[in-house]
């Protein structure tokens, strides 16, 4: 707590910038705001004058009228119902504002973006996106038609807000900038609105959200020292994930990630904007090498531009610890962004210093980020030298997406013909060089998991066609049907990156994300590339929805069979004919001159067999034959076994994709808490229990949360009506020990905070949050 003389000086301190910020902007400030933004602001130099007040309206409703609050106000946090609230009155009093709905989350909550611009711009929003979609094809619009384009189009500017929960600083930031780009009349903002279409997705995991939110009051309000504090977020932040919900986009799991999707191929963004925070005190993305290949130089020169302008305006405003560059290899464009960094567009994100709370605290983090260097001209102050408050976050968050947002209107004619200019390079380098296409033979012993992929590319909006009859190519004959990705489309490049592997030089040091996103090899399919340009002129149909293998049931029995050829379906069909005896071979035999190898299915005379195998191979594409009697070959039954899976609290994340991939297949599971495992007899319960990947040390997957911190419910109350899902407890902590076992739980509480959000930050520590 401040004592009296110092609190003055602070607000003194404050004074001359906060009356320059009067002095210099056309608006009239809404009565008391920049007094209230003062008072939640630790330090002059963590407020820019841009930000310093709100302007006044007489038309439209402040974020401060609407919370009474400011964004930002120390111990509030704003939850998706009441952001959305904000949104809609926003939209409701602002010719300028219009509000769409883009997705809708797993637990049922809309997922809404803002579209903002001048009046003529929200009056034109069909045009513009007409406009960015035909930029978006250059097969379609010549460099001639682009250019008239471009003289009457502006960029869309797309900010997604809250994708990780606990990062809770960036839907605050995003509201008032909505309000701030809608009312002032500061040439700057007049020059953003006038030349851009800004979007902004204010909670883009509104599940998460509301989580965290109630976390925060239930566990976190008030409590100030870092050292004491408890475990800063849920165990969940969605149906599936906790910090992976961001590294979806290449599989679009999440309907977080499809509702950016939806976005990107409705209006065509020439940047996606992901706000994170971690580091101090501003990072804006870029990434040191090594660059993937795959991704056009404009893109790479563009993203550095921005920042440079970034790190440049707000060091000239005097804010300490803005920089870019180190932060990261930029090779896996995985994350949400990334869905536009694959896409011809430009994928950007800033860490700003949060604190996982709403409430100001000295911070605390490894001092590696203080030097001066050329890409940090001005370093953040020293950790422990500083109070840190959710207003601060705000600050810089906005100030920057201000710079941004002004850089990117300044030049709107060249981000709209670059955009075409790496659409058209990436068709060019299809038409001209080989590979020229890549072709998926179907079957490939399993034409579901052909389909699988190509359901991936085309949801990538990868174009994928069909050959209509035998194809002939310099590498050999592929028969009709096989699928074809031809790679003279604006696409190409994001294709050749799903489907050739992955090249990561030897010499480049720890990747930041090791995961691979090669699908053939995910798929255990082959995706040949072919340098033979004559598949052009092959006879070939577009596919326009993802392929649905029938499956087949040949003859009526009595006795059926199944080949065992790896089938991705095989699991989900034992679970489908559960009331069913089922056989497997032992060794390979024939039937009818038809190979079987061993593994495979052979299933005897049962009542409602014939009709049950028809709707599983019509529903996992999977072909059953027939035969007179069985086989004569060793075979043992398959009895069903119960499964558990067990998800520790302690770190939810990897296992999540194991309960997807369980849920998606429809194979029956029991979620087992720690709680579950302490409690003992399993056995009795389960006959295999799963355990998959946590980012946990031995003792820490033993013990899990501190005991201290009990009991922490994770609950379904009346004051926390969005906990609780997808599992619920009474108290998290505790780990699979019996509390008389517990004396030996090592280290500090405040290590084990520290620790926990390690590991549940990613798999390569806390240098980067995203
Ligand atoms: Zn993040």
């Amino acid at each position: 707590m401040l004592d009296k003389p110092l609190l003055l000086l602070t607000l003194l301190a404050l004074a001359p910038r906060v009356s320059c910020a009067q002095s210099s902007a056309p608006d009239a400030p809404e009565p008391g705001s920049v007094e209230e933004i003062a008072r939640a602001t630790t330090e002059a130099r963590f407020l820019s004058p841009w930000v310093a007040y709100l302007p006044a309206s007489a038309s439209v409703v402040s974020p401060r009228t609407f919370l009474h609050r400011i964004p930002g106000a120390a111990g509030e946090l704003v939850n998706s119902s009441t952001a959305y609230g904000y949104c809609r009155a926003l939209a409701g009093s602002s010719p300028r504002v219009r509000l769409f709905t883009i997705g809708r989350s797993e637990e049922g909550r809309d997922i809404v973006m803002l579209a903002i611009a001048d009046e003529q711009g929200i009056q034109e929003l069909e045009r513009l996106r007409a406009a960015t979609a035909a930029l978006a094809d250059p097969r379609t619009t010549d460099a001639a038609a682009a250019e008239r384009i471009v003289a009457s189009a502006r960029p869309i500017y797309y900010f997604n807000a809250a994708l990780h929960s606990d990062e809770t600083g960036s839907t605050e930031s995003v509201l008032e900038l909505a309000y701030r780009l809608a009312v002032s009349e500061q040439p700057m903002i007049r020059r953003i609105r006038e030349n851009l279409v800004v979007l902004i997705n204010p909670v883009s995991n509104p599940d998460g959200r509301d989580k965290q939110v109630e976390w925060f009051y239930r566990f976190l309000k008030g409590r100030t020292n870092l050292a004491s504090l408890p475990r800063q977020a849920p165990p969940y932040w969605s149906k599936y994930a906790f910090v992976d919900i961001n590294r979806d986009a290449h599989q679009q799991v999440h309907e977080t990630t499809k509702a950016v999707f939806r976005m990107f191929r409705e209006w065509h963004p020439q940047v996606v904007h992901d706000l994170h925070e971690s580091v101090a005190l501003l990072v804006t993305w870029n990434g040191t090498g090594p660059i993937n290949q795959y991704v056009d130089p404009l893109t790479y020169a563009e993203r550095l531009e921005l920042s440079f302008h970034e790190v440049q305006a707000l060091t000239g405003l005097g804010m300490p610890g803005v920089w870019t560059w180190n932060f990261g290899d930029d090779f896996a464009h995985l994350y949400l962004d990334a869905i536009a960094t694959n896409h011809n567009s430009d994928g950007r994100g800033y860490e700003t210093f949060g604190n996982g709370t709403a409430e100001t605290l000295i911070p605390e983090q490894p001092g590696e980020d203080g030097t001066v260097e050329w890409y940090r001209p001005l370093p953040p102050p020293p950790q422990k030298s500083f109070s840190w408050s959710a207003r601060d976050n705000v600050n810089y968050n906005e100030t920057a997406m201000l710079a941004a947002l002004d850089a990117s209107a300044q030049q709107s004619k060249s981000l709209l013909r670059n955009f075409y200019l790496k659409a058209l390079h990436s068709w060019r380098k299809g038409l001209e060089q080989a590979p020229y296409a890549f072709l998926i033979p179907d079957g490939q012993g399993d034409p579901a998991r052909v389909a699988q992929l190509v359901a991936r590319l085309l949801a990538q909006g990868i174009e994928v066609q069909r050959a209509a009859a035998d194809l002939t190519v310099s590498e050999g004959t592929f028969p009709a049907g096989t699928y074809v990705v031809r790679l003279d489309q604006p696409y190409r490049n994001y294709a050749v990156d799903l489907l050739a592997a992955q090249d990561y030089p030897r010499d480049a040091g720890e990747p930041y994300d090791d995961v691979s996103w090669e699908l053939p090899a995910h798929y255990h399919l082959a995706a040949i590339p072919t340098a033979d340009p004559r598949v052009r002129a092959a006879n070939l149909a577009p596919l326009s929805a993802a392929p649905h293998p029938q499956g087949d049931v040949a003859g009526s029995g009595p006795v059926y069979l199944l080949k065992d050829s790896g089938q991705e379906g095989l699991l989900e069909a034992r679970y489908r004919l559960a009331r069913f005896r089922i056989s497997i071979a032992e060794r390979a035999f024939t039937v009818n001159g038809a190979q079987y190898p061993p593994g495979s299915w052979i299933l005897a005379p049962q009542a409602g067999l014939t009709v049950a195998l028809h709707d599983v191979a019509a529903k996992l594409g999977l072909e059953f034959t027939s035969t007179a009697s069985a086989p004569q070959v060793a075979s043992h039954a398959t009895p069903l076994p119960r499964l558990g899976l067990w998800v520790p609290w302690a770190d939810t994340d990897t296992i999540g994709w194991a309960r997807y991939s369980l849920d998606q297949r429809h194979i029956p599971y029991v979620y087992v808490r720690d709680e579950d495992i302490r409690a003992g007899k399993l056995r009795e319960r389960y006959d295999v229990l799963l355990y998959g990947h946590v980012d946990l040390e031995l003792a820490e997957q033993i013990q899990g949360i501190p005991r201290t911190w009990g009991p922490m419910p994770f609950k379904k109350t009346g004051a926390t009506p969005s906990l609780g899902t997808p599992a619920d407890s009474d108290d998290i902590t505790g780990g699979t020990r019996r509390a008389a076992a517990l004396h030996r739980c090592g280290g500090t509480p405040d290590h084990a905070r520290q620790r926990l959000d390690v590991a549940a930050r990613g798999r390569h520590g806390a240098r980067r949050a995203t």
